[in-house]
């Protein structure tokens, strides 16, 4: 079976802890044989070197958006996919990384001003949906792994290929 025939997909992380990625990358113990052979993993940064967002079907983004950088890095992911699913909490619904939007003045000490000096971070951190089309969601602090496996299938079928 060529790359024709398989879901091209994505798996994007903004501002978060990227522990969906840590376990998708378990979950491949148990699928990675079934997965490959209809599924093409053309960018996912945490197993590959050579990444490429052009035409995919599917984009999973798990994290949210704290800086102008990464919106602008969404809309394109958003331009270049088909369908877009938010993997976990953070990109669901921006809790728990959203937490700092809730800081009052008293609670920025020099630590987090450091950091919000010196690196372009947006005042508040968003979900994925505050600035882009979401088809489906994985919720869950990390992703519920049964209901991934379910949308993997549910595109799988969508796009006839199993
Ligand atoms: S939803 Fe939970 S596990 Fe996922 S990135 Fe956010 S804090 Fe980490």
């Amino acid at each position: 079976m060529d790359n024709k025939q398989k879901l091209k997909i994505g798996w994007f992380s903004f501002t978060c802890c990227e522990d969906s990625t840590i376990l998708l990358t378990e979950m491949l113990n148990r699928h990675l044989d079934e997965w490959k052979k209809v599924i093409d993993f053309q960018h996912f940064k945490a197993l590959k070197t050579n990444n490429s967002i052009e035409g995919l079907d599917v984009a999973f983004v798990e994290g949210a958006i704290s800086s102008e950088l990464q919106e602008a890095d969404l809309k394109k992911i958003r331009e270049n996919c088909k369908y877009l699913v938010t993997i976990g909490a953070c990109a669901c619904t921006g809790q728990p990384s959203s937490s700092r939007n809730a800081f009052m003045p008293e609670e920025i000490n020099y630590k987090i001003a450091f950091y919000m000096c010196h690196f372009d971070y947006s005042k508040d951190v968003q979900k994925i949906s505050d600035f882009v089309k979401v088809d489906d969601e994985v919720n869950g602090c990390p992703m519920n792994p049964d209901i991934f496996v379910k949308i993997v299938d549910k595109y799988l079928k969508l796009f006839n290929i199993i």
